[in-house]
């Protein structure tokens, strides 16, 4: 690419593609090759979530999340761009962290969808540093008894503690 000569095939597509990427990296020197991949998959994250008013809509709701991921020729696999982004929105969060946005509820699904039934607890008595991820596997599901939950923060705690308590 350095030296602008055509490439054969699809090549070309694929340059074009990512030769933004490489033009924003190539004066900032270091590693071109890695920055420019890392550039982008920045550039295309932003891209999906302004695509559409339905995906970026989604993004700011917080029921999607753009993850970057590289697909490897090598082997085919693609490896998300940083460690922990590929998590399920809302799973990584710890505790400590799930408090500090404010929620301290949680929701506990069933992890067999048919099922589908779930419960809204506090989430008061698990310490800082545990993952909301960390207890799934430690709930059994008081309908169908399967063992695994999927575990999210309750943004609505704090309406449902006033509608326990009853207001008239
Ligand atoms: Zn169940």
């Amino acid at each position: 690419m350095k030296d602008n000569t055509q490439p054969p095939g699809h090549i070309p597509s694929l340059v074009a593609g990512i030769a933004p990427a490489v033009k924003a990296v190539s004066s900032q020197g270091g590693d071109i090759l890695n920055n420019a991949i890392r550039q982008n998959v920045i550039d295309n994250v932003a891209k999906l979530k302004s695509a559409t008013p339905i995906l970026s809509a989604a993004v700011e709701d917080k029921k999607l999340e753009v993850v970057g991921g590289n697909y490897r020729l090598k082997d085919g696999k693609v490896v998300p761009s940083c460690k922990g982004s590929s998590k399920r929105l809302g799973a990584s969060y710890t505790f400590a962290e799930m408090r500090e946005s404010g929620v301290r509820g949680i929701l506990v699904y069933c992890a067999d969808y048919q099922c589908s039934h779930s419960i809204a607890i506090s989430g008061d008595s698990w310490p800082d540093d545990v993952r909301l991820s960390d207890i799934e596997a430690r709930f059994i599901c008081e309908a169908c008894g399967k063992r695994g939950a999927d575990v999210r923060r309750d943004f609505n705690w704090d309406k449902k503690r006033v509608r326990v308590i009853g207001y008239r």
